[in-house]
């Protein structure tokens, strides 16, 4: 059996040479075969020539794909699984908070019978605002989508052959792997483990992104949030309706006299809010739709161990039947 692991790389230099030495280490204690495909994802640290090195030193086994800049880790991990060769695949953060030992586990749980084998993280060590608003996302996510998503359960796991062609098929351009991978199914198994404090540089990770991230869970699986949008139109017409005889009524009752300016100011300002979150939550979809049909590719290789300034779009090609790509870069 060959195992790839895919491990997404941004500006992570302090911690690579550690990261594969361990990495390496709990590999070479398996039995059967292994290959690394480092993704180096526009990093402008030293990332690049660190991962030369690896590569010219053990050539085969550590491989690399190396963008024309930093397309976000979703893209890079679907890098990292279009490389990779192996009849199962780990997918692993370079900064050794996912630890390496685990990788034991997963294959004997792989040997068991089980497509994904997850691993779960806790949430030690975090901070508490960060772990409270997790939950909170998590308990109102699961009552919006259609797939379910659990906390702490992020992109740690291994996956079976079966499953990574599944998830390279859904050739989506918004893509939310932590509903990709439950949208996916299979038999899939969850373990806990402790999570690790990063050890050397910084996250990418900064609580706008993490804000956008959660919109994105939410809009990317499914349209109840518009859905929902229809309902509180229709709530507010009906209430409005309500008000609006209830007022006519009072005129014809006891004549009209004209205060009601703050109830009138207070009425088209909020109905003006809620307009105008629904018409952003259109433009979202819309917006999706936009990125979708541009059907550009989801990143551009620079560079892979193969060869250098490599344009390689096969994978995109393959998916949208245009042979441009191939004509500019014949293969
Ligand atoms: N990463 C990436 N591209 C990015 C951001 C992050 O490939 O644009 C990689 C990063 O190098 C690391 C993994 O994704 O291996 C997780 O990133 P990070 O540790 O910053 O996130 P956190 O662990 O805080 O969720
Ligand atoms: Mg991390």
């Amino acid at each position: 059996m060959l195992l790839s692991i895919v491990v997404p790389c941004f500006n992570e230099d302090d911690v690579l040479t550690r990261f594969h030495a361990r990495v390496t280490d709990e590999l070479s204690r398996l039995d059967g075969e292994f290959e690394l495909v480092y993704v180096d994802d526009g990093s402008r640290d030293r990332t690049l020539p660190l991962l030369q090195e690896l590569a010219a030193a053990d050539p085969g086994r550590i491989r690399y794909v190396s963008f024309s800049r930093n397309f976000g880790k979703e893209a890079a991990m679907l890098a990292g699984l279009r490389h990779a060769a192996g009849d199962a695949v780990v997918i692993m953060d370079a900064d050794l908070q996912h630890p390496p030992e685990l990788v034991h586990r997963m294959v004997a749980l792989h040997a068991e019978g089980y497509d994904q084998v997850v691993a779960r993280r806790t949430r030690e060590g975090d901070r508490v605002t960060r772990t409270l608003t997790a939950r909170l996302y998590y308990r109102a996510i699961n009552r919006l989508v259609d797939v379910e998503l659990v906390d702490g359960v992020g992109d740690f796991r291994l996956l079976s052959r079966r499953t990574v062609d599944a998830l390279l098929g859904l050739g989506e351009y918004n893509r939310f792997s932590k509903g990709l991978f439950a949208w996916v199914g299979f038999r899939t198994t969850t373990f806990s483990y402790e999570n690790a404090v990063r050890e050397e540089g910084r996250s990418k990770w900064t609580f706008g992104k993490l804000l956008n991230y959660g919109l994105d869970g939410l809009l990317s699986f499914n349209n109840k949030p518009l859905r929902a949008a229809v309902y509180l139109g229709l709530l507010l017409v009906s209430l409005a309706s309500l008000y609006a005889a209830w007022i006519v009524v009072d005129a014809l009752a006891s004549g009209v006299d004209t205060p009601g300016y703050v109830t009138l100011l207070v009425a088209v300002t909020a109905l003006a809010g809620v307009q105008m979150v629904m018409v952003g939550l259109i433009g979202e979809y819309v917006g999706r739709i936009y990125y979708e049909v541009k059907r550009r590719p989801h990143y551009l290789v620079q560079e892979t161990e193969a060869g250098q300034e490599e344009r390689e779009m096969r994978a995109d090609t393959r998916r949208s039947g245009d042979s441009l790509w191939e004509t500019v870069a014949p293969k």
